[in-house]
This record gives structure tokens, C-alpha cells and sequence, in this order.
């Protein structure tokens, strides 16, 4: 057997694709959230199957959708309060398997005009979103991490333009970064790939709100800078992963004018907030940014992986990736088009940005705006109905992102630890922990727009049976 299979099996493939995961996406709500954690049953079934005899098609799909649903934290089940991941919606999944056929090669504008400018438009479309009127370049990338990667990558080359040549060993300068204690550790990452080093990203101390502290900030800038290091670069957050809060992006912006260095706000999250009416006054101020980092595969809900990154910067983006070479296609060179691979850490890329056009295309603002809306509504819903059972609340964000538990539990160092093991293990709900000032939380985010009001009830009423451990 080649690669080949014929037309009539490929149509009852299609057919029997179409059904199994319709069946699974409308039967989800009757399914465990999380899997039991049982390796040796995944290995069996893996090893069920070797690879020198060949399988019936519809047997294999079934062989993987049966791994998938017994062995997946299925963060499309409306009772998944999870980590951002939201419930891919339908258009996205359409685009991502358009995308998985046509198989655009996405680093030169000469292969690919129409997905090449369809993802500028969508940049260019989403900057105005985000306040960058006049002008907004960027990039699609796997996610959130690459887009701050990129982030970093082009604050060291603006602010350290021999870097890109010399590297950073030639620097007679000592860079450091600045973000909260709050911040995605895909900045310390970062720092990590560019060489800079971990110790070189200052983790600034938050208020009690949970934003990062301007008056520290500026303070540790002046220390850092009479002890002989270069700071380069400040990275808000907007909508931290943890408590969902929001850096002060205005001051941020005036201590980097103040001095000279690059201001990149991660709103890998929060920046959805920018496509709704009544809250994009919260991101009021991230037209200011340098660079803005924003995930897709987020609030904005499409497949992994697709993060973006844009910049109102018009030559930075080349001038930090831009490399030229011999073997890369040259036609259409006089149309005076940017090849993307000059352009991004990626070089070979697949069209990310389908998923989201289509969505646009399908829904469009207006239906992103009522969606991200509607979830926030929910998630105010759902801190009522904590407080109501007696729940105490420990962060102050607009954004549905809860943070709760017993007043009784804060003595004990792992309560609460012990009461989200035992929710995920019971497998009706997901929900996570995570620790603000010292004390441990249950952490509920809503990121999946079938949590509905009848949703959060059943969640609510099902955490009673916690709340006397
Ligand atoms: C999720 C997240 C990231 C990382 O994004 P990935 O898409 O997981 O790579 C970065 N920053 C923030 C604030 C995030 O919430």
C-alpha cells in the first residue's frame, strides 16, 4: 500500500469523521471532564496497533477518537474552568482542516498571496481593535509563548541593534527586563532562548490588586541602572493567567518613555476584551504599546495553536528576523511584498490565521463581542452564587476568572490542594488551584461560551459536597 486511498473509502471516511464528531461535541456535556490517569491502558492501546501491518482506515479514526475520549482533559466540556483552553468553535475547526488540505507554505508571499494577505488583514483589522489606528504589523504564531519570544527578540534589537550580528556577547551593556511577579513565565523563557538569562527579568513585586507595582517598578529601574545594567524592555500584563488582573499600561508607558525602552504588553488573554463594546475601556490604554501579544486560541476560541503578535512598528519585525538567502523562491520580487519567513521566528508556517478569519468571516465582531460578553456576565453570575453558599471571593477582576474558598481552609497548607484533587478526580467539573498573597484558592475561569447560567448552577451546587471537607 502507497500513500493513496481510494475515492469511495475517502467518502465513507468523510462521513463517518463528520458523524462521530458531531456525536462527540453534542454529547460532551454527558461525558468525565478529566480522564482517570491510567498510563499502562494508554501504552495498550497504542501498542494494540503496530506499524508493520496496515489497519482499516475507519478502524484506526476509531482507534484514536477511542484515546481521545477516554484519555483527554476534555476542555471543551462546558464544565472545564480551566486554563483559557477554551471549546474550539465550529468555523475554527473548518478553517484548521481547510488549512490541514490546501497546506499553504506560508514563508514567501509568492507561494501564498491570498493566505499571506488574509493574515495581514486580520492583523491589520485587529490592531484597530487594539488602538494601533494608523498602522500595525505582526505576525501569527504557534502562541502566546512564541508571540512573547518575538516580543523580546525585537526589544533587544531595537534598543541593541549590533546584537543581531554581533550578539549579545558583543554588548558592552548589561540588558534587563521588567514584568510582575504575575507575568506568564513564557517572558523568563524567553529571556532563556535570547541568551539573556533568567536572572536578567526583574519579577516586580504587585499591589493589592494583584497589578504590578509602579512605584517598585521605577524604583528598581533607577537601582538597576546605577549598578551598571541596561534595562530595555517593559512587559505589562493584561489579564494575568493566574487572577486575571491588569497591569497599569499608562504608567507603564510614561516610566518607558522616561527611559527609552520598550513597552510589550501580554494580553494573550485579556486582550479579547478589546472586541467587546461595554469592556474594551479596560484595555484602554494598550494602543500605547510597543508590541502587544494576543492568543487566539484563547478567549477568541480556536485550535491550538495560534497566538499573534503585533507591533505599530513598521520595520522592526524585519529588521530583527530578516536574513536573506539563496534557495528561497524569488518571483514576484518586483511586487515589492514582505516574505513572511523574513519576518518571523518561523520559518516554514502553516495559514494560523484561517481559523480566525473564517471565524470572523461566520460571526463576525459581533458575534466574538456577545460571546466574550456573555462569558463575563456568567462569571460575575458565578461569583454571586459562591458568595451566596458562603464561598469567600480573593480576586477583584472584571474578567470571569474566580478565585475562592472557605475562610475556614487558610490556615491549612493544603486544603485546598486536597479539595481540587478530589473534584478532578471525581470528574464532573475541572477547576484548578492557584495561590493569591499566601493564601491557596479554587481557581474557575470560563472561557468555553456553552457555560451557561444552568451550567454554573450545576457547578455551584455540585461544590457543595467540598465545602463541609
Ligand atoms: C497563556 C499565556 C501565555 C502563553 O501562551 P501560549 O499560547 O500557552 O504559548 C502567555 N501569557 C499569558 C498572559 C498567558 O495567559
Amino acid at each position: 500500500m502507497d500513500l493513496q486511498i481510494n475515492k469511495e473509502q475517502r467518502e465513507k471516511i468523510w462521513q463517518y469523521i463528520q458523524k462521530r464528531i458531531e456525536t462527540h461535541r453534542s454529547g460532551i456535556i454527558n461525558q468525565r471532564v478529566s480522564p482517570i490517569l491510567d498510563k499502562p491502558s494508554v501504552r495498550k492501546l497504542l501498542e494494540s496497533q503496530p506499524f508493520d501491518k496496515v489497519m482499516d482506515p475507519v478502524e484506526a479514526i476509531e482507534l484514536v477518537l477511542s484515546g481521545l475520549e477516554n484519555h483527554l482533559v476534555h476542555t471543551s466540556h462546558p464544565h472545564y474552568m480551566g486554563l483559557f483552553n477554551p471549546r474550539s468553535n465550529f468555523a475554527s475547526i473548518i478553517g484548521d482542516l481547510i488549512t490541514a488540505a490546501y497546506n499553504p507554505q506560508m514563508a514567501t508571499w509568492s507561494h501564498a498571496p491570498f493566505p499571506i494577505e488574509c493574515e495581514q488583514y486580520v492583523v491589520e483589522q485587529l490592531g484597530k481593535k487594539l488602538g494601533y489606528e494608523d498602522y500595525c504589523d505582526g505576525v501569527f504564531t504557534s502562541g502566546g509563548a512564541e508571540a512573547n519570544l518575538t516580543a523580546v527578540t525585537c526589544a533587544l534589537n531595537y534598543v541593541f541593534p549590533e546584537v543581531k550580528k554581533a550578539g549579545l556577547k558583543s554588548l558592552n551593556a548589561n540588558p534587563v527586563l521588567y514584568c510582575s511577579t504575575e507575568a506568564h513565565h513564557s517572558v523568563a523563557r524567553a529571556a532563556i532562548v535570547t541568551g539573556l538569562g533568567a536572572n536578567s527579568v526583574r519579577n516586580i513585586p504587585t499591589n493589592s490588586v494583584l497589578q504590578m507595582d509602579m512605584d517598585i517598578l521605577e524604583q528598581t529601574i533607577k537601582t538597576d541602572i546605577s549598578n551598571g545594567f541596561d534595562p530595555f524592555c517593559i512587559i505589562g500584563t493584561a489579564g494575568t493567567t493566574g487572577a486575571g488582573a491588569i497591569d497599569d499600561l499608562n504608567t507603564i508607558r510614561l516610566i518607558s518613555d522616561t527611559y527609552g525602552l520598550w513597552m510589550h504588553t501580554d494580553a494573550a488573554y485579556g486582550g479579547a476584551l478589546c472586541l467587546t463594546k461595554q469592556y474594551n475601556y479596560l484595555l484602554k490604554e494598550i494602543e500605547a504599546s510597543d508590541s502587544i501579544t494576543l492568543d487566539a486560541h484563547k478567549w477568541l476560541s480556536v485550535p491550538m495553536g495560534a497566538g499573534i503578535f503585533l507591533t505599530r512598528h513598521n520595520q522592526i519585525l524585519s529588521q530583527t528576523f530578516g536574513i536573506s538567502t539563496d534557495y528561497m523562491p524569488k518571483e514576484g520580487k518586483a511586487l515589492n511584498n514582505i516574505d513572511p519567513y523574513t519576518h518571523s521566528i518561523q520559518w516554514s508556517r502553516r495559514f494560523i490565521g484561517l481559523k480566525l478569519y473564517l471565524s470572523l468571516l461566520i460571526y463576525g465582531w459581533e458575534g466574538y463581542d456577545k460571546s466574550i460578553s456573555d462569558d463575563i456576565r456568567i462569571g460575575k453570575y458565578l461569583k454571586e452564587l459562591l458568595i451566596a453558599d458562603g464561598w469567600k471571593i480573593y480576586n477583584n477582576t472584571e474578567l470571569p476568572i474566580v478565585c475562592f474558598g472557605m475562610a475556614s481552609w487558610e490556615s491549612s497548607r493544603d486544603q485546598v490542594f486536597n479539595v481540587v484533587e478530589d473534584i478532578v478526580a471525581q470528574g464532573q467539573m475541572w477547576l484548578s488551584s492557584f495561590k493569591i498573597k499566601n493564601v491557596n484558592t479554587i481557581r474557575a475561569c470560563i472561557t468555553n461560551y456553552e457555560t451557561r447560567d444552568k451550567e454554573i448552577e450545576t457547578i455551584v451546587s455540585l461544590l457543595r459536597a467540598f465545602q463541609k471537607q
